[in-house]
């Protein structure tokens, strides 16, 4: 797959647009907590610069559910871009209110202007012409830079590519790199492959893991997805989290892998805990004596240990997913080990997931991953064989 490339476009002092993902976590003041997202967009960012260009920048932040909701705004985001840039960043007071339309339009050659959170505008997620169109009128070139939003066709994702024809549009190379990376792994990872997948639930990496499955050598599962698995098994899992409708699903899943010879890696032991709480009495149990009533929320030494030899002869790992409630310090011990083995490995390694990237940060082996990719859903629909949205229609015909 070829994408549509910035560096063959005559954007020589022109007005470009570029579509961001600086949705960046924040504390509870407001302050960024990470700004991966938005040191992964500079390089677009500069070579736009470097050419003399009016640079425009649109991105969303959070839910705001087509409303003005200040906690919401880009403030602290234009203020990060202008640190990071060091140069005047103007933000606009709305999206494509008469203060954008007017900023944008009197906007000159190597200057920056930051658009309000499109989410502000209801059009956004419901992918509105309208919308799209103003915001294209912006601007001569449009770049699509935001690989963590590019399986949402939106306004400033997908409706907005119609309005410009292939000499006036571009994947930035952020969004260049993502799709490169990701289509290598799936199409040709060097042997063995093994792909270690957590989180919360099955529902919302089901298609993923059955795609997967064609893929990979060795599937190892943790986080709370563990106990739909061990459920169907004919575990007592306690009070831990399960998807009982997918229950099928998971013994289809366990079949198939039977069927296709991938190794299928469950856990072993877990960290038994009363109550869903830092401060909740906790044990270490095999999964077969779960507490009645009680819940799994990490995975236990036993299965750290299993997982380690799982993994020490593959060549290249994939990790979606927590093995557990890390956000928890008592419940983030299998996670972080795991984060320190995969990251002490020889093999490629590639980590895609909002949770997986924070937590890789936490543990400070962030440096040690080969490849930490900045989008979440994308990432698991381009797993999923997907084209993206946002994607097709910067692809080369
Ligand atoms: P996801 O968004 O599906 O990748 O899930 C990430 C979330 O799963 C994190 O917030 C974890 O706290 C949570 N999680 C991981 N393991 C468990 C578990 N055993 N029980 C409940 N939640 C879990």
């Amino acid at each position: 797959m070829e994408l549509l490339n910035i560096k063959n476009l005559d954007l020589a002092g022109k007005k470009v647009f570029i579509r961001c993902d600086f949705n960046v976590p924040m504390d509870e003041f407001g302050n960024i907590s990470d700004d991966r997202r938005i040191r992964s967009a500079l390089s677009t960012i500069n070579f736009c610069l470097d050419q003399n260009c009016a640079v425009i920048l649109a991105s969303h932040l959070g839910r705001p559910k087509g409303k003005v909701v200040e906690k919401y705004s880009l403030v602290s985001v234009a203020r990060r871009v202008k640190h990071l840039l060091k140069r005047e960043v103007i933000l606009s007071k709305d999206v494509v209110g008469s203060d954008a339309i007017e900023k944008a339009k009197s906007l000159k050659p190597s200057e920056v202007l930051l658009l309000e959170n499109l989410r502000y505008e209801a059009g956004e997620t419901e992918n509105n012409k309208e919308l799209s169109e103003k915001l294209a009128s912006m601007a001569d070139f449009y770049i699509n830079d935001a690989f963590g939003v590019s399986h949402r066709a939106h306004s400033s994702v997908e409706g907005i590519t119609c309005f410009f024809d292939e000499k006036h549009k571009a994947a930035g190379f952020l969004l260049q790199k993502e799709i490169e990376f990701f289509s290598k792994l799936i199409e040709k990872p060097v042997r063995p492959f093994a792909a270690i997948i957590g989180g919360s639930k099955i529902s919302g990496k089901l298609e993923a893991l059955t795609n997967l499955l064609t893929r990979v050598d060795k599937i190892i599962i943790g986080g709370g997805m563990a106990f739909t698995f061990l459920k169907q098994m004919g575990y007592d899992i306690g009070a831990s989290l399960v998807e009982d409708d997918l229950l099928e699903d998971a013994q289809h899943i366990m079949d198939e892998a039977k069927r296709l010879g991938v190794k299928f890696y469950l856990p072993v032991d877990v960290v038994a805990a009363e109550k869903f709480s830092e401060d909740s009495i906790s044990k270490l149990v095999p999964v077969q004596e779960i507490p009645s009533g009680w819940m799994g929320l990490d995975i236990g030494p036993a299965t750290v240990r299993l997982y380690r030899e799982v993994l020490s002869d593959v060549q290249t790992v994939l990790w979606n997913g927590p093995m557990g409630v890390y956000e928890m310090d008592k419940f983030a011990r299998g996670s972080n080990k795991i984060a320190h083995f995969v990251a002490d490995s020889y093999a490629t390694t590639v980590v895609g997931g909002g949770d997986t990237a924070d937590l890789v940060q936490k543990v400070g082996v962030d440096e040690e991953i080969s490849f930490i990719s900045t989008g979440g859903g994308a990432t698991l629909e381009l797993l999923e064989g997907k084209i993206l949205p946002g994607v097709a229609p910067l692809i080369v015909k």
